[in-house]
């Protein structure tokens, strides 16, 4: 038996290119990252592109819907906060001057994905590093507005993302 399924081609689903306007913020209100007067993201829906709870609640969004409070538990953004820190040996780090807690580098793994690293206490010889995310332990609220949504080319889908675009968050 075959199944038909009926696909609004205006609407959220997997494998469909999605651009969206949005501002994400912290739960006091403070905005934290925002497409307004930049070029809108464009991921591809259902392959997870972005954070879990904010695909979650788009699908299904048509062109032109806004949704003002997206709200995203850690779990479904970018996890709880763990003790995921250790000494490092100071004269690791690329700096000439001092070193001091706060400061950010980005570290680059086999492969080729980069994630930031945190200095949150420094001794003599050696350095205290956080691995973990700057937003997690975070919920965070999306606006958002669906700007366009359009089927994924075959090559999109088989690259798991979108073509002649950001599409990276
Ligand atoms: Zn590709």
């Amino acid at each position: 038996m075959r199944e038909y399924q009926y696909l609004m081609n205006n609407e959220v689903q997997n494998n469909m290119v999605v651009s969206l306007d949005y501002t994400v913020r912290l739960e006091d209100g403070q905005s934290i990252d925002s497409s307004i007067g930049k070029t809108p993201l464009r991921y591809l829906h259902g392959h997870q592109n972005i954070i879990p709870g904010l695909e979650e609640a788009l699908t299904g969004m048509r062109v032109g819907e806004n949704h003002p409070h997206i709200i995203v538990p850690p779990e479904k953004a970018y996890g709880a906060r763990t003790e995921a820190t250790e000494w490092l040996p100071r004269d690791i780090f690329p700096v000439d001057g001092e070193i001091q807690p706060g400061m950010t580098f980005a570290v680059e793994d086999e492969s080729g994905e980069t994630y930031p690293l945190f200095i949150k206490e420094v001794k003599t010889d050696n350095v205290l590093v956080d691995y973990n995310h700057p937003l997690a332990g975070k919920t965070l609220s999306f606006e958002v507005t669906v700007v366009d949504v359009r089927p994924a080319t075959p090559e999109e889908l088989a690259h798991g993302h979108v073509h002649n675009g950001d599409g990276q968050f």
